[in-house]
């Protein structure tokens, strides 16, 4: 596969195809959903001047205020990080699902002159350095590599920039297609942070509500079709925020064929959608009762493992209405702050406006690490190797924690649907059924059992704390992860979770 190199002086420049006639088609202009705040942004003095005069090698620059890479006091940065089980070996029958933690470490190294020994496209000379507010280029181009071969977008002026994790992106996103007013729609539950940075731009949202398999489209196509302004008191939402894959907290991913009516909705009434997919590469193989955990099934080729993945919406986008929104914070580790936006290429470069007053890019010996590790010392068929492990790994966490909930919860008042993706398993107690569903709403009787939670030393989310509206619940939830916990520990809590579900209600 050949990746095009983004050329410096135009930071930003659209993922640049040949146009042959069976080429895929330039996204539609979406230009008019973009924020008052977003359309003012404008490309700074310095940054345009320096892309324009580092084109000529006799010039002498006294312009930038860059620091001498000489005087950085950091030589070198030397990263262990660990070699998952290759395809080879799973094709030729070798797993363990501790393999995560006993696989074979390599060194890779970063030095200031690195590059220019060959080593490395990417050394601490350029790391240590002020970067463009695209992210390493070289980042950018395995992240777009990594595109293609997951996602392999329908339209060709895509483009990929990086950010400082989700939660940031979210943030530039939002501040980019959002005017202070304006309605937004999102799933009836989200992450809270979600909520806690559309509340100051005074977005008002509309929450969609979720079943077993996410978002309803019938609900939310009959919302837009029944928009009424003046009852609303606001035009009708244009950008609808989604987390389609082990959703947080709701651990409900979307199937294939309710993405494409989602996308359709979104062609028919001019939706942007955001999707914020930090789970993606965490689903799963269907839960067994009582597996026997030395032998989750695992994909044996990387082929296999991708096409077995619900196709991103993003994949399913011909327009570039889709902006798509991956993190490294579940697939890597949280403290790299390291993202990446996909986006058709005006949106793109508005958000690289935003990165230059802003975020400006990641750290760079952050970066430095991260390429170290994906591009140095993995490569593309590697990072897949990794994530087939990480797979496994929450397989086993997943499928210990519905086990423990099979054991310990009463079924009279308990449900659950087991979750194909992420780290969440939402459980919902039957309000009707608590003895004190007369006198007490539901947010009384999620705290109280919420707080005997504690006191039976088991930490455990109540539902109302994920609410995207004030639209009252429907229900009382709880959101389980099985994400940090040792298995034995995923045991225990679920243990003492049922224990103070059945005094609630009573059972005991
Ligand atoms: N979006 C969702 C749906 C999440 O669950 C989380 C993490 N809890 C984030 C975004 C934040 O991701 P990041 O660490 O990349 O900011």
């Amino acid at each position: 596969m050949v990746i095009s190199k983004v050329s410096p002086a135009v930071p930003v420049a659209a993922h640049p195809k040949a146009a042959p006639p069976a080429s895929p088609p330039m996204a539609a202009n979406l230009a008019h959903h973009l924020s008052t705040e977003s359309k003012l942004r404008q490309a700074s003095m310095l940054k345009i001047s320096s892309s324009r005069l580092s084109k000529d090698p006799l010039l002498l620059s006294l312009a930038a205020g860059l620091p001498s890479p000489t005087l950085f006091p950091i030589e070198s940065v030397t990263t262990s990080v660990v070699l998952p089980i290759s395809e080879a070996e799973r094709v030729s029958g070798k797993w363990f699902h501790d393999g995560l933690q006993a696989g074979v470490l390599k060194d890779v190294g970063k030095a200031k002159n690195s590059k220019a020994l060959g080593v490395t496209a990417y050394d601490l000379s350029q790391a240590l350095q002020y970067e463009q507010g695209t992210g390493a280029k070289q980042l950018v181009e395995f992240w777009k590599e990594h595109v293609e071969l997951v996602h392999k977008p329908k339209y060709a002026d895509w483009n990929t920039i990086m950010s400082g994790g989700n939660t940031q992106a979210m943030e530039t996103v939002f501040r980019m297609l959002i005017n202070p007013g304006d309605y937004m729609v999102l799933e009836e539950f989200a992450f809270p942070e979600t909520v806690d940075s559309l509340r100051p731009l005074q977005t008002r949202r509309i929450g969609i509500p979720v079943d077993e398999e996410g978002m309803r489209p019938d609900v939310l196509e009959d919302m837009l079709a029944t928009w009424d302004e003046d009852a609303r008191g606001g035009t009708r939402p244009h950008v609808l925020y989604m987390v389609p894959s082990g959703q947080n907290p709701t651990g409900a991913t979307i199937g294939t064929e309710r993405r494409k009516k989602i996308y359709d909705i979104a062609q028919r009434y001019d939706l942007i959608i955001i999707e914020d997919d930090p789970y993606y590469f965490l689903q799963m193989p269907d839960y067994i009762r009582d597996r026997d955990y030395e032998h989750v099934p695992v994909p044996t080729t990387n082929a296999e493992f991708l096409s077995a993945l619900v196709p991103s919406m993003l994949s399913l986008d011909t327009d570039g209405r889709v902006v798509r929104l991956d993190s490294l914070a579940k697939i890597v580790a949280p403290g790299t702050r390291c993202g990446f936006i996909t986006a058709n290429s005006v949106f793109a470069e508005r958000i690289l406006r935003h990165n230059e007053v802003g975020l400006q890019f990641p750290s760079g010996l952050s970066m430095a690490v991260v390429h170290g590790l994906l591009a140095d010392a993995w490569g593309q068929e590697t990072f897949l190797n990794w994530l087939v492990n990480i797979r496994a790994e929450y397989t086993v966490r997943r499928d210990r924690m519905l086990d423990a909930m099979e054991d310990y919860l009463p079924k009279e008042v308990a449900s659950w649907a087991a979750p194909s993706a992420g780290m969440f398993v939402w459980i919902e107690l039957a309000y009707p059924a608590h003895p004190h569903s007369a006198d007490l709403c539901i947010e009384e009787i999620e705290n109280e059992i919420f707080e005997a939670g504690i006191a039976n030393k088991v930490l455990i989310l109540p539902g109302t704390w994920f609410k995207t509206t004030d639209v009252p619940s429907r229900g009382i939830f709880f959101r389980a992860t099985y994400a940090a916990v040792s298995p034995e520990n995923i045991d225990l809590a679920i243990k003492r979770f049922g224990e103070v579900v059945q005094r609630s209600f009573g059972l005991v």
